[in-house]
């Protein structure tokens, strides 16, 4: 049941997205950022290779030139030297070794100056016994256990040019010998001549060759033992290059012309670029082979590669953060969408409960309509409603309309069709649909929510809504409209209600009916009590002043002028509507009561004409009017045949207005059947006869009565009156119920008529009351 509102609103929306979708979203571009990362790397190193291969390869040949610069020039030295030793061996070849001059001498030491690359130059025998130098304190010398004679000496060869390896010298330089064997004519050994290479010489030539402050380069025999290096380092003086395992030695081992080798130099502990060139000129028949090492140090030779390094890796290290900088911006951003996708996502899912709770509370159905399947869907609540079953329904929309009440189809299609086409802003309708085997009355009301580019509506969604109870009730309204319209048309009786708060009245058709007005707008409160009588108005005036204060209800009959002056009995009756402890409405019936009271009144004057038949007062029970007319005719005439007085007593009861308003009316009839009983008491006699006159006036008529006669009657009857005691609690005159009475007295005749009789009473009486009431008056006109 739940969420089923929200499945008909979503089927088009997207799904809430899943947490292994937002991990992916989350984690995207952080792959790309990492490859893209790397790739950069890759190139960078890429790139740093190559350049230090290029370096690399550009120092090689440098290298590789100053070594090929040194072995040239030394070369030249060694053939230079060659040819030298060469022709003094042959010189020797016919001079006798052993007989040697200082002239021989001197032109070694004259040799010496001229040829740079040697130090020295020495002629020795063949027992090694100097006999000619430059240095003229070495003739003679025996030189038998040096190196360089001892290799000559051991395998003498006119082909080969002996080079001996670098020995400690006097000077505590580093001695290196080229030597050749003299033979002599008959080609025997017979002797050596040797010359002592000039290191600083050497020294010189290299230093030329140098381009760089770190750059070494070292002549060194191929046992590897250093005959110079330039820059000298006092260390290196008789250091052996050919230590196992260097690269000298392997070299020297594959006799290759030159080797480029990279890395730690065992001799000096540096890592160094070194090209080892083997110096071994052809032709000359060197024994040996001299072995140039150029060098630079690694570092140095790398220096500016390491500083593009250095420039690489800061400037890959400066991307990097900037964008793990970046990255953790948006991915703050990125999280922080997140927050508020999944807090708009949990307030969509808040707003669809309470829509369905809202859908629910209201009982109404969701519809939707997609437009180009032309399918309608029902959600379950509506499918509950129409009575197929608890799952949503989806039929084609022919089949929905076919289910329509036909006289119901013509007109729903039409207000459906208007909101498609846009001329109405919703679909709204009333109609019935048939459910199982009766109608029930359906609200439906429909909205656009989605249209093409073009304005094709491609989706609607409604709801609906059961109005069966509704429409019901409201042909029962209608019903009970007309029948209270008709029975009050029948009865005469009217509505009204008047709303406080805004001053307006309503009237049913009834009430203007007997106001003789046109139904439409209600009179205002003045001008409806206008239509009261004089009488009637002070009345129904304080009834509604007093309802409208404390919510007292009248009920009055009151009479009318209607609009076209006839003259109306109506019932008024008006009770409070109390809202929150305040009157806001007064309502009542207004009611023509006129044919009842004309009814009544007939009523009344029937019943007036019956008494009229009888003699009796039927409150005293006294003779009444009638009585008394009749008897005072018939007397009048007998006293007039007899020719005898006639006396009348007119009493009426003091203050009885006063007796009225202060005890009531019931009480003051009381009063008058006591003063009727004292009347009744007071006069024994047979011919003296009481009755009601009218109202509080009784008439004593007393045939064949003188006027004392009278008079003393009439004080016997105040006496009596006085007496009986009856409690008056408005008399000015007392605390008791007094009398005042006139007495007449006439002696009847044919010419007079009954009537002057009263007449005189009457006044008699007038003045009883004028001189101060409780007492009797007799006239004083003759008989
Ligand atoms: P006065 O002393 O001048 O006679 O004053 P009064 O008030 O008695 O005279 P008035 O004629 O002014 O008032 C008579 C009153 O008697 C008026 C009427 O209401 C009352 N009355 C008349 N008939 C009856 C009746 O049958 N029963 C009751 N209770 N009162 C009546
Ligand atoms: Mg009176
Ligand atoms: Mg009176």
């Amino acid at each position: 049941m739940k969420g089923q509102a929200w499945q008909v609103f979503s089927s088009r929306t997207s799904a809430p997205r899943s947490a292994k979708d937002r991990s992916s979203l989350r984690l995207e571009p952080w792959r790309v950022f990492l490859f893209v990362f790397a790739l950069a790397g890759v190139a960078i190193v890429l790139q740093l290779l190559n350049a230090r291969h290029t370096i690399r390869e550009a120092e090689e040949a440098r290298l590789q030139d100053v070594s090929r610069y040194v072995s040239e020039n030394l070369t030249r030295q060694l053939k230079g030297l060659n040819e030298a030793l060469t022709r003094i061996s042959r010189d020797y070849r016919a001079t006798a070794l052993t007989a040697s001059s200082a002239d021989a001498s001197r032109q070694l030491h004259l040799l010496t100056d001229v040829i740079q690359a040697v130090r020295g130059l020495a002629v020795h025998d063949a027992n090694g016994t100097a006999v000619a130098s430059d240095r003229a304190a070495d003739v003679g010398r025996d030189f038998f256990a040096a190196e360089f004679f001892r290799g000559v000496h051991g395998r003498p060869d006119p082909r080969v040019l002996y080079l001996s390896r670098p020995s400690a010298s006097d000077d505590e330089g580093v001695a290196l010998y080229l030597s050749r064997a003299i033979f002599d004519a008959e080609g025997h050994f017979s002797g050596v001549v040797s010359a002592t290479l000039d290191d600083e010489f050497f020294a010189f030539i290299i230093r030329s060759a140098l381009f760089a402050p770190d750059m070494r380069a070292t002549l060194a025999h191929a046992d590897g033992e250093v005959f110079v290096t330039v820059p000298s380092m006092g260390t290196e003086r008789m250091a052996n290059l050919a230590r196992p395992g260097s690269a000298f030695e392997a070299h020297v081992k594959s006799q290759r012309q030159t080797t480029v080798f990279e890395g730690l130099v065992p001799a000096t502990g540096r890592e160094r670029l070194v090209v080892l060139a083997s110096v071994k000129p052809v032709g000359l028949g060197l024994d040996n082979t001299v072995v140039l090492a150029v060098s630079r140090e690694r570092s140095e030779v790398y220096a500016p590669w390491y500083a593009q390094v250095r420039m690489y890796a800061m400037l890959y290290a400066a991307l990097l953060v900037a964008a793990t900088g970046l990255r953790l911006i948006e991915r703050r951003r990125l999280r922080r969408l997140l927050a508020h996708e999944e807090a708009s996502q949990a307030a969509l899912q808040l707003t669809a409960a309470r829509l369905e709770r809202a859908l629910d509370g209201a009982q109404l159905g969701l519809w939707e309509l997609q437009v180009d399947s032309r399918q309608l869907r029902i959600d379950a609540r509506g499918a509950r409603m129409l009575g197929y079953g608890d799952a949503e329904v989806a039929r084609p929309i022919e089949e929905w309309t076919a289910t329509l009440h036909p006289a119901d189809q013509a007109a729903n299609a039409a207000a459906f069709y208007e909101h498609l086409k846009g001329a109405s802003p919703a679909y709204e309708n009333e109609f019935r649909v048939r459910v199982q085997d009766r109608f029930v009355w359906l609200f439906s009301r429909g909205k656009v929510t989605e249209r093409a580019k073009s304005g094709a509506p491609l989706r609607i969604i409604g709801t609906f809504m059961d109005i069966t109870p509704r429409k019901t009730s409201e042909a029962a309204l209608a019903d009970a409209v007309l029948l209270q319209k008709k029975s009050g048309e029948i009865a005469r009786i009217g509505g009204w209600t008047r709303d406080l708060t805004t001053g307006q009245s309503q009237w049913t058709d009834e009430v203007y009916r007997i106001h003789d007005l046109d139904p439409g707008g209600a009179p205002d409160l003045p001008r409806t009590l206008d239509f009261y009588t004089e009488a009637s108005r002070p009345l129904i005036a304080t009834a509604v002043d007093r309802c409208l204060q404390d919510g007292t209800p009248w009920d009055l009959e009151l009479q009318i002028v209607s609009a076209k002056g006839r003259m109306l009995w109506v019932r008024t009756q008006g009770e409070a509507i109390w809202q929150d402890g305040a009157i806001v409405r007064i309502t009542g019936a207004f009611q023509d009561i006129t044919a009842r009271k004309q009814a009544a009144l007939e009523l009344e004057r029937l019943n007036a004409t019956l008494s009229e038949l009888s003699y009796q007062d039927a409150l005293t029970g006294l003779g009444n009017r009638r009585l008394f007319d009749d008897t005072l005719q018939a007397e009048w005439a007998r006293n007039t045949r007899q020719g005898t007085a006639l006396s009348l007593l007119m009493v009426d009861v003091d203050y009885f207005k006063r007796f009225n308003d202060r005890h009531g009316h019931q009480a003051g009839d009381e009063c008058l059947k006591r003063v009727a009983g004292v009347l009744r008491e007071a006069l024994w006699r047979s011919h003296e006869r009481a009755m009601r006159y009218g109202g509080e006036e009784f008439a004593i008529l007393l045939p064949e009565t003188t006027r004392e006669g009278a008079r003393l009657v009439a004080q016997r009857v105040l006496d009596a009156v006085a007496a009986a005691r009856i409690a008056h609690g408005a008399s000015p005159l007392g605390a008791w119920v007094t009398l005042s009475i006139g007495v007449a007295c006439i002696a009847p005749s044919m010419e007079a008529k009954p009537a002057s009789l009263t007449r005189r009473a009457d006044m008699a009486l007038y003045q009883a009351k004028a001189q101060g009431r409780a007492g009797l008056v007799v006239e004083d006109m003759p008989p």
